[in-house]
């Protein structure tokens, strides 16, 4: 299958679960989930439409900004990322939605300041509660939205989250819901630098599912591109 082919079906299905949730299928946006690809797939990838691509490791963004690829689309990251590679990061990209400590708002904060911009994010929410994860705990939420007016040179546009691995189809719809609980709570509360209107959750496997629960972004890797090579040793 074509990477054209691939974002065709993608669509199709998001369509058919956006209709199936009563749900209008244009407020759903589709970021493909780039890591390991190269930028001719991401250029074709764009090419066939997607909204926005989705880029995990500094690194590649780096050398792929570098090579144009992203042109036509914006670009967001959405890997973890250390607080001493802001300064990669912030104002070269539309979104960093994987914005998952304190530290990190602060580190993003002061390189925006001295840009003088206003950095878009959205807040990661370790849904599963998994050691292995990082993002806020459920519960860590309203304090951190506490803090945010501190951050006059942010703006949070929502929440992302990437649940478990699913044992089986369906499984993660509980952490989908309680993902969408806590936007429609956000939602409420008005701020200055607040205002959401983005909920990022859903991937290959489940993003039907992310939609049926009020998914507006899902992020496709593997449904786009086909499987990644681990082994090609310029792609680490
Ligand atoms: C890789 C990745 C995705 C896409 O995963 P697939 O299962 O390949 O669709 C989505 N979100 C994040 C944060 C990722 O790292």
């Amino acid at each position: 299958m074509s990477i054209a082919e691939n974002i065709a079906a993608v669509r199709a299905n998001m369509t058919a679960a956006a209709i199936a949730a009563g749900r209008d299928p244009a407020e759903i946006r589709l970021c493909a989930a780039t890591k390991m690809n190269d930028s001719e797939a991401v250029r074709e990838a764009i090419r066939c439409g997607v909204d926005c691509c989705g880029e995990n490791r500094v690194q590649e963004l780096t050398a792929k900004l570098a090579e144009h690829a992203y042109e036509g689309a914006p670009v967001h990251f959405i890997g973890h990322l250390q607080t001493n590679k802001v300064r990669q990061v912030v104002g070269r990209v539309a979104l960093i939605q994987s914005v998952d400590s304190l530290r990190l708002l602060e580190a993003i904060q002061a390189e925006a300041l001295r840009q003088g911009i206003r950095q878009d994010i959205l807040l990661e929410i370790n849904i599963g509660r998994e050691a292995s994860k990082s993002g806020f705990l459920p519960e860590e939420l309203a304090p951190i939205l506490e803090k945010i007016p501190d951050f006059p040179n942010l703006r949070v546009r929502g929440l992302m989250a990437i649940p478990p691995i699913c044992q089986n189809p369906g499984a993660n719809g509980k952490f989908f819901q309680e993902m969408y609980n806590l936007s429609v709570d956000i939602t409420a509360k008005k701020s200055d630098n607040v205002s959401v209107d983005i909920l990022s959750m859903g991937m290959s496997d489940d993003y039907a599912d992310a939609i049926r629960w009020g998914s507006t972004m899902i992020r496709v890797g593997t449904a786009i591109f086909g499987p990644r090579s681990y082994a090609k040793p310029h792609q680490q």
